[in-house]
């Protein structure tokens, strides 16, 4: 018989949060930084609205973009955070 391996207790399944954080390869979702997955925050890519919960719409992201986004909608942030960015290159 197998034996099992020594971290086999801490290998419950993990929170959602931990599988989006994967899936976006520990980076933010909006400033693609790395982040800890301590400092990781879920993010509604839109807003919370009624019926509107649904999976594919959370993303992980740094706390400094999730403050900095709050209840703007995704493309005014973007908008918002492309212009910055422009602006820093010109
Ligand atoms: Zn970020």
């Amino acid at each position: 018989m197998k034996r099992k391996p020594e971290n086999y207790l801490s290998s419950e399944p993990k929170p959602r949060r931990w599988n989006i954080w994967i899936q976006q390869r520990k980076r933010c979702f909006y400033c693609c930084r790395e982040i800890d997955y301590e400092d990781s925050t879920e993010d509604h890519f839109f807003p919370r609205v009624k019926g509107n919960s649904a999976e594919n719409n959370i993303v992980v992201a740094c706390r400094n973009c999730n403050g900095v986004k709050g209840s703007n909608s995704p493309t005014k942030f973007m908008r918002k955070k492309w212009k910055r960015i422009y602006e820093e290159l010109t």
